[in-house]
């Protein structure tokens, strides 16, 4: 049988020498391999209600879009500096050279919205903790992390649980 896995594309030396590249556009570009990779990161929040899908920028725009469609919740991206037009809150986090810095707008939150965070890959857990912190200065109540991939050598999925939060991945 076919697999999420299946559909992932590995590139080597992408986009430095020695990272190997999980390429995910081959996942999307499947119409099979799109709707199961939704369906599943779906399947353990059957029943559950969400007020609100956060998606970080990307590639977890692609999926928090189809994500938020399938259950009838609203979609909020966290995207990198200085790329939202309204006001702001920002969090930075530590990349292996230097800092990145992630924001959200601050009023896309109701205190108290039952969130999912969406995003394709979860390595160190820094781009999804930056966005955890913002939800949670905004009031938000995180309800999961789904992810289509983690890399458990990098550690994220201990970090997130580490923060109390519940994570969901389709393949390792
Ligand atoms: P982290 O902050 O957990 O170390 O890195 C995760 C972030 O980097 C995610 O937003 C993810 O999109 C991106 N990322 C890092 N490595 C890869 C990779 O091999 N493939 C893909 N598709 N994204 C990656």
């Amino acid at each position: 049988m076919t697999t999420v896995r299946d559909y992932i594309r590995t590139i080597a030396d992408f986009p430095h020498e020695g990272i190997m590249f999980r390429d995910v556009t081959t996942l999307f570009a499947d119409p099979r391999g799109f709707r199961m990779a939704i369906d599943q990161l779906l399947h353990p929040y059957a029943g559950t209600r969400f007020d609100t899908v956060v998606g970080l920028e990307a590639r977890g725009f692609i999926l928090g879009g189809a994500v938020a469609h399938q259950l009838s919740a609203g979609f909020v991206p966290v995207r990198k500096k200085g790329k939202l037009p309204g006001a702001v809150i920002s969090e930075s986090y530590t990349l292996e050279y230097g800092e990145a810095v992630v924001e959200v707008h601050d009023d896309a939150i109701t205190p108290g919205d039952r969130i999912l965070l969406v995003d394709d890959l979860l390595a160190t857990g820094g781009t999804a903790e930056a966005g955890i912190r913002l939800m949670e200065r905004l009031g938000a109540e995180i309800i999961g992390c789904a992810f289509i991939i983690d890399l458990p050598d990098l550690g994220g999925r201990t970090r997130l649980e580490a923060l109390g939060m519940d994570v969901h991945a389709l393949c390792s």
